[in-house]
């Protein structure tokens, strides 16, 4: 029988590494070890491009920290639905939820299958975690996929989380994709999005514009625009903000942000009772 906790072999045989991937380019961002030399290519020639890119990538690890807390602790959340989970690297969904509920159980997506072998090779024996390898604009697939419905009791509140993951959603597709998302889960889960915004900077703009055409989709919203997409969820404080201004851990001076903590904004919302 094959070990599941022994690492893949490098690079997983099957996988084409010649061409850089979303998760992979995110790795290499956060400066982790799951990517190639395409993915750390993109992530470099990005970084030359966009002010403060890398800074915003360990902005957006922060903020789902932070969400997770709060979901986990105040809002007494212990199921997790990860769409876009990305790569392994520190602090996962499951540890920081666990730290405030030992018993909180996840399902990851992600549309890599480097994410699923990472996932497993890491997460083998562990009972209450799932990785699932999907397309996120396919929730029927997602939802009632047999390894997400054995972990996740959708008649129970959950949060689903879009972190980092909507801005590869094209307009077209994730007003009805968010929308399934939402009409599936029982009241009182939540929705959690972080996204790349649109506020008029320039940098923002040209972010979607190097995105789209380096990964195939990458689009930045305006702020109302990513507010509808939590439809009538009630937002929790702060509403939605800049990812660094989302219940900082210690004072923080919105006129002071940088050019890398105003790309992406960040939100949570409740489904009513
Ligand atoms: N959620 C993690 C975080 O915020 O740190 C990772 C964010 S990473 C920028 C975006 C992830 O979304 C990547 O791992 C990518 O593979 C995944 N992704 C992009 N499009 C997807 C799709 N259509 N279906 C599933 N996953 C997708």
């Amino acid at each position: 029988m094959p070990d599941d906790r022994q690492p893949p072999a490098w690079p997983p045989p099957g996988l084409d590494v010649s061409k850089p991937t979303i998760a992979r380019a995110y790795d290499a961002l956060l400066g982790g070890g799951n990517n190639f030399a395409a993915d750390r290519e993109l992530a470099n020639y990005a970084c030359e491009h966009i002010p403060g890119l890398r800074e915003s990538a360990l902005e957006n690890r922060k903020v789902l920290v932070r969400g997770i807390r709060h979901l986990a602790g105040e809002a007494g959340i212990d199921q997790f639905v990860d769409l876009g989970s990305g790569l392994p690297t520190a602090q996962n969904t499951h540890e920081v939820a666990r730290a405030l509920n030992p018993r909180a159980r996840v399902a990851y997506v992600d549309i890599d299958p480097l994410v699923h072998l990472q996932g497993r090779a890491i997460l083998a024996g562990d009972d209450d975690t799932t990785v699932v390898t999907a397309d996120v604009r396919e929730p029927e697939t997602v939802l009632r996929h047999p390894d997400v419905t054995r972990m996740i009791d959708f008649d129970r509140p959950a949060a689903l989380m879009l972190v980092g993951m909507l801005h590869y959603l094209s307009p077209e597709i994730a007003g009805p994709v968010v929308a399934a998302y939402r009409d599936a889960l029982a009241p009182g889960s939540h929705l959690f999005i972080t996204s790349l915004v649109d506020t008029g900077l320039p940098a923002q703009r040209e972010l979607a514009r190097i995105t789209r055409e380096t990964l195939g989709e990458g689009w930045a919203r305006t702020p109302d625009e990513i507010e509808r997409y939590f439809g009538d969820f009630q937002l929790v404080e702060p509403g939605v903000v800049y990812t660094a201004l989302w219940r900082p851990d210690g004072p923080v001076d919105p006129g002071d942000l940088t050019p890398g903590e105003r790309l992406g904004m960040a939100g949570i919302a409740r489904k009513k009772r």
